[in-house]
């Protein structure tokens, strides 16, 4: 069904972790291969659709013609280049693993060991899935991801509604062999019209073709509501 729905379908991958800097040589931030990112890009490209990957910094390469590749590095560089793009895509797969906070100041020099102790004064970042949720349109899709580590089920519901996801992508650290670094992972799906759809361990690029196969299911949704409303 992916093949004919998703063919020119324009698409907003964020991919990897973000760095977000301490002082010139030091930096915070998340474990994320980003692979599964990167796997998802894969088969969307495969299906014709065009791919806008913002990828933080990871150790995989992409090209094809239908890709533009966006490198950044700090969850703000993400956030400004999704902006740039957010408005003209059809769908968007929120994938990164973005660091919530960044050290409130950057030193300016590298930072000496002189003290036992040390602490970073930190302040929280935007949460980009969040505040683009805000300016989705009606026929847009937007699709996130919930790494849990307890009470997953209701953490991964949380965050589809107070992300205004159309759909969220459960995996659990409880489970062996999936998230950060495997080439497999397992996953719950679940919808917002709160279907839920639970899957095996799989490879990483067979889990992007699972969750690929749920976005195609929801653009026919929605094509079929703008077709009522175009008619009524
Ligand atoms: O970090 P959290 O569990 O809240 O992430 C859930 C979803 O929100 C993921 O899809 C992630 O890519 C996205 N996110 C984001 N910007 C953030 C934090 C998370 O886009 N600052």
């Amino acid at each position: 069904m992916s093949q004919g729905l998703l063919k020119d379908k324009k698409v907003l991958i964020t991919a990897g972790p973000t760095r977000e800097a301490i002082d010139p040589v030091r930096f915070i931030s998340n474990n994320s291969s980003g692979k599964m990112g990167y796997a998802i890009a894969e088969e969307f490209l495969k299906l014709g659709a065009s791919v806008i990957l913002v990828s933080g910094p990871v150790s995989l390469t992409l090209s094809h013609p239908n890709l533009t590749f966006l490198q950044v590095e700090s969850a703000s560089d993400m956030y400004i280049t999704c902006c740039m793009h957010f408005e003209k895509q059809d769908i968007a797969v929120f994938c990164a693993a973005v660091a919530d906070y960044r050290p409130r100041n950057v030193v300016s020099q590298k930072i000496k060991k002189n003290n036992n102790c040390f602490s970073i004064d930190l302040v929280k970042n935007i949460d980009i899935a969040a505040e683009l949720g805000k300016y989705k349109k009606r026929e847009q899709i937007t699709v996130g991801f919930a790494l849990e580590t307890n009470d997953e089920l209701n953490n991964a519901i949380d965050k589809l509604h107070r992300k205004n996801f159309d759909m969220v992508v459960l995996n659990s650290m409880n489970d062996a062999k999936a998230t950060f670094g495997y080439d497999t992972n397992k996953v719950s799906i679940i919808t917002s019209d709160m279907r839920q759809y639970n899957y095996g361990l799989k490879r990483k690029k067979e889990v992007a073709t699972d969750i690929i196969k749920h976005i195609s299911e929801l653009v026919l949704a929605k094509q079929s509501i703008e077709d009522i409303l175009k008619i009524a």
